[in-house]
């Protein structure tokens, strides 16, 4: 099976000093990205550890694909224990960084302890060096970049930086790579502003020869040339058909249509995108670089996420005030999904819907953890009784965009994700649209019947987030596909998923979860039988591994 090369480089921020480890063993079970981070995690990381704690550790990744010129591979992978869910989490970015990464000629960094001053930690394929920087407390993320490139002549895709909300703890903060790109879900930035490292650099000539077969070509062949509406609009296509099928979370979640949905849908934001966007290496660029000129903005996107976020579920119907909302994120390093859900929140409490001067002010003081700010930094399922607004939350994971009152798989998808209310977990949303050729479809409609679908969609996304290929790809890949380019039966390469599955889940049962955290703020029909359908399916009890379903190189944390 191909996977990653390269060992594991530990860096012990609290004594200064590095180890390297061959991992090889772990690299052949689990490819590398996710699934290896995952077991790395799984195994080193006390099962009782604090988040915010320096026996928390942090883990970043790349896999086999890294060494591709494919499409759909310029990305990369972080895991810790997550701050805003207190279980495993794994997140995922784009942009420029993974190759610089992988030519470190490491195929994982990890992060343990606490540095005694803020720091910056340039890792290269020469050694380590720690660089104090206490000048840069609470520096923004173009402010961090800009030292990087003035003083050490290195560019922002060489660069894992946190913001000021990274620094202050907060929830939701996100790691930010090549500025505007984000490990943005369960924040992760939090965790690297606990250890006090403000930005970690990457750079070398050693990226490990991976031969990678000749699938990879035709499929980079076929992203360059295809005409996809996500290359004029990325995620944000889908916001019109959301809304018809009553599917859009506005206003707080308290309504599912949107009336000022033209302001804020794919169209809004092409108009504003004034040149093509990318990832590293990806022909099918469907990166959204838009700006306005009157109103002096300039950012990546809003994706569908945040123009739901902070756009319908905000009761903002003006593309350039998202836009603003969007930069402000990346700038201080917060994850835009949480951060609109949690001002939506608050816009939910003081009936302030649509009042975009709040919204731009809430964002900046819940990055400084000011006034109100330091309340809602906590996420929605810490501050929703202090608010006295619902907790739209499912294991501290504010929910995505696709509505699962409308796609009841994506709802049982949202109460079982080992991340919580994440769409990106096993993408469910994607077959129950009526946007599926009808043999592939699924019917919309209750949680019961579909739970091996879920678990071989959430084996399929572990699996590519491991290797790593975008999930985007989609439309290029098949089990065929996968087969010749990871050289392994589809059936193996899904277990690789299954284990890293079970494995964030063994995990978080020792941290207490089970069947109480999977559930939602809401009715579907048929939930409850689609849950213990699932959990049949992966021989769970209760939400539980039993040591009968542990990975056999399961080992205590
Ligand atoms: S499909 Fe889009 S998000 Fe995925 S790698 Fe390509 S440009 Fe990046």
């Amino acid at each position: 099976m191909l996977h990653s090369k390269g060992p594991l480089l530990t860096i012990d921020l609290t004594e200064s000093e590095t180890t390297e480890t061959d991992i090889e063993s772990i690299q052949e079970r689990y490819i590398g990205g996710r699934g290896l981070a995952t077991k790395l995690a799984h195994d080193r990381i006390p099962f009782d550890a604090d988040p915010f704690g320096p026996e928390n550790r942090l883990f970043l990744t790349t896999g086999p694909m890294q060494s591709s010129q494919m499409s759909f591979t310029g990305r990369m992978n972080a895991t810790a224990v997550s701050p805003l869910t207190d279980g495993l989490a794994s997140s995922n970015a784009g942009g420029f960084m993974s190759r610089n990464f992988a030519d470190t000629g490491y195929s994982a960094i990890e992060l343990a302890g606490r540095a005694e001053e803020l720091t910056i930690v340039h890792v290269t394929d020469e050694g380590v060096e720690f660089e104090t920087v206490p000048d840069l407390e609470e520096a923004t993320v173009p402010e961090t970049a800009a030292y990087l490139e003035d003083e050490h002549e290195i560019e922002s895709d060489q660069t894992a930086i946190v913001g000021p909300a990274g620094e202050n703890g907060v929830r939701f903060a996100s790691i930010m790579t090549t500025e505007e790109r984000a490990f943005g879900r369960g924040g992760l930035g939090a965790v690297m502003g606990s250890k006090n490292v403000k930005a970690i650099t990457v750079d070398g000539d050693s990226a490990p020869e991976i031969e990678i077969p000749a699938t990879q070509q035709e499929i980079h062949r076929e992203a360059a040339t295809d005409d996809h509406i996500m290359k004029r609009q990325g995620t944000v296509a889908v916001m019109d058909l959301a809304n018809e099928v009553n599917g859009l979370p506005s206003y707080y979640f308290s309504e599912q249509s949107f009336e000022g949905v033209e302001g804020i849908n794919g169209d809004a934001v092409e108009a504003k995108k004034y040149k093509k966007g990318t990832c590293s290496a990806c022909a099918f660029a469907c990166k959204l670089p838009t700006r306005d000129e009157e109103a002096g903005v300039e950012t990546e996107g809003p994706e569908f996420e945040v123009a739901m976020a902070f756009g319908s579920n905000s009761g903002v119907d003006d593309i350039v005030k998202v836009m603003k909302s969007n930069e402000l994120c990346d700038r201080y390093g917060l994850d835009a999904i949480s951060a609109g859900n949690t001002v939506a929140a608050y816009l939910a409490s003081e009936d302030e819907f649509g009042n975009t001067e709040l919204i731009h002010e809430l964002v900046e003081k819940i990055a400084h953890r000011e006034g109100i700010g330091d309340t809602l930094a906590e996420g929605i399922a810490r501050a929703h009784g202090e608010l006295g607004v619902e907790n739209w939350s499912v294991k501290g994971m504010d929910f995505a965009a696709h509505e699962g009152r409308v796609l009841h798989g994506q709802a049982l998808s949202y109460a079982v994700a080992n991340r919580g209310a994440d769409h990106m977990y096993a993408t469910f949303y994607s077959v129950e649209y009526p946007l599926v050729p009808e043999e592939d479809a699924l019917d919309p409609q209750g949680a019961t019947g579909k739970a091996d679908t879920l678990v071989e969609r959430e084996n399929l996304m572990a699996l590519n987030d491991s290797g790593i290929v975008c999930k985007f790809s989609r439309d290029y890949m098949s089990p065929e596909r996968y087969e010749l380019l990871f050289d392994a039966t589809f059936e193996e390469l899904l277990d690789v998923g299954a284990r890293t599955v079970t494995l964030e889940r063994h995990f978080n049962n020792q941290r207490g979860f089970d069947i109480t955290d999977d559930s939602l703020p809401y009715d579907v029909p048929g939930l409850e039988d689609g849950i213990q359908e699932y959990y049949d399916a992966r021989g769970w009890e209760n939400g539980v591994v039993p040591e009968t379903a542990l990975p056999d190189d399961a080992v205590a944390g």
